[in-house]
């Protein structure tokens, strides 16, 4: 049996697990957990590139507060904040980086990448490779007299700089609302610069719209891992490695997602749209959806995705051998 497939079975068996055993406690851990998440805020770009003074305090915005600032080639700080940065590559970044150097994920993971643990959620994440032993060298896609050779395709973090954005769930809302702040670190000159414009004109400028869009079912997720892990991990457990595992693979890697999809059991345990599975053998941005979608449901028992019903069948069949009615 392949890796995957026995990845599978311990997913099933999770599930059969929540669903039909826990079905109540798991409602009042999530009531518990979504007090936790309250209110509680969670960087996602922390704004800060190259830690070599003290920033001055972060200063919050909305997206329609002004600031001035404009980076050039002409400025006495070119390049100095690709060096010894600390860039956590989203999802969309590594299918956008990995298309312009026209390599595979996998390559793209192994060649620019170190693999890191999210702060607060405590799931793993891969962060763009910085040259020198100590990783404070140049960024491995700068160039001294060009500049950033991926441009076009750059990390939505360096789009972001020098705004950070975060996530809050506020009381009475569904779902989390973004918010950005501004950061000022003593060797960017950019804010010296006469060039005045609203957060939201900068977010269009740098493109980040679509990699928000395309991000945001991580977000929600790394979001709910951090305010599960007050709670000690979600349904009250410590998140399994082979979980946290499928989640790096999930959210780094599309095609080995893909041949997971196609070639284990998922498509015989959940119930997908034909029309959909088609689209999903070309189309990585609908997989990353997918992939999310899944995750949520592996990690928070979402109904993001659902199992077929002869799966399902078979699960309640099983659960009530193991544990007939007045069993105890
Ligand atoms: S990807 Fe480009 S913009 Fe981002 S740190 Fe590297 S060189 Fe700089
Ligand atoms: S102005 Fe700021 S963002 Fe631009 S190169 Fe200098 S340090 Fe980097």
């Amino acid at each position: 049996m392949s890796d995957d497939k026995k990845s599978l079975k311990d997913i099933d068996e999770l599930k059969k697990e929540t669903m039909l055993e826990h079905a109540n406690r798991l409602d009042e851990e999530d009531r518990a957990r979504r007090e936790a998440e309250k209110d509680m805020d969670m960087d996602i770009f922390d704004g800060v590139r190259s830690s070599d003074g003290n920033p001055v305090q972060p200063v919050k915005i909305k997206s329609t507060d002004n600031f001035c600032f404009n980076c050039h080639k002409g400025v006495s700080c070119w390049n100095v904040c690709c060096h010894g940065a600390d860039i956590t590559l989203t999802p969309f970044d590594i299918i956008r980086l990995s298309k312009n150097l026209t390599i595979k994920p996998a390559e793209f993971l192994q060649l620019f990448t170190i693999p890191a643990m999210w702060h607060g959620a405590d799931m793993p994440v891969a962060k763009l490779r910085m040259s020198g032993k100590d990783g404070k060298g140049a960024c491995v896609f700068m160039d001294e007299e060009e500049g950033c050779t991926v441009y076009e395709d750059r990390p939505v973090n360096c789009r972001y700089y020098p705004l950070g954005m975060a996530a809050v769930r506020m009381k009475g809302a569904e779902g989390p609302e973004d918010f950005f702040f501004l950061v000022k670190e003593d060797h960017c000159q950019g804010h010296e610069e006469p060039k005045d414009q609203s957060v939201g004109d900068f977010r269009k400028e740098q493109g980040v719209e679509a990699y928000d869009e395309q991000n945001r079912g991580w977000v929600e997720i790394l979001m709910k891992m951090s305010s599960w892990k007050v709670m000690g991990g979600p349904n009250g457990t410590v998140v399994p490695d082979k979980t946290k595992q499928m989640f790096f693979m999930a959210t780094t890697d599309v095609e080995m997602f893909r041949k997971f999809v196609f070639e284990s059991k998922f498509l015989t345990t959940y119930l997908i749209d034909p029309e959909l599975v088609e689209e999903l053998r070309t189309d990585d941005e609908l997989l990353l959806k997918l992939g999310f979608d899944w995750m949520k449901n592996v990690l928070s028992n979402d109904p993001t995705i659902k199992l077929r019903q002869e799966v399902l069948n078979d699960a309640i069949g099983k659960a009530r051998v193991d544990h007939p009615r007045g069993a105890g």
